[in-house]
């Protein structure tokens, strides 16, 4: 099977085209450097994203935050629920871990609030 992809790692933008049997990638096509043909690996094997948003504090206003590292794609919904759910206490330095292991990442603020 024939997979399009535009990779999502740099500006650029390339477009790729992925041969892939049984979730194995036999060949990709279109990347110019070789992030690219790691993100067509992954992007047909096992998609991972990185998900950044707002978690609520306790006086009612809202820290920027994201996931640590990549987690998997079919688990965002999930990872976004438990973002919803959360609750900050202030104050909150960037990288403060604000949830603990959400599908193997922690969400950490990415702004300092008082
Ligand atoms: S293949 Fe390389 S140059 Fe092209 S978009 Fe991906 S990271 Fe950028």
């Amino acid at each position: 099977m024939e997979r399009k992809l535009t990779c999502i790692i740099c500006p650029l933008g390339c477009d790729l085209t992925v041969q892939v049997e049984d979730k194995k990638v036999l060949d990709v096509q279109g990347h110019t450097c070789p992030r690219g043909k790691k993100y067509a690996e992954s992007e047909c094997t096992n998609p991972q994203r990185t998900i950044t948003s707002t978690v609520k504090c306790n006086d009612g206003s809202l820290v920027s935050v994201k996931t640590d590292k990549p987690i998997p794609k079919e688990k965002m919904i999930e990872c976004m629920e438990a973002i919803n759910n959360a609750v900050a206490t202030l104050p909150v330095s960037i990288g403060d871990v604000i949830i603990e292991d959400v599908f193997g990442s922690n969400i950490v603020a990415t702004q300092n609030k008082k």
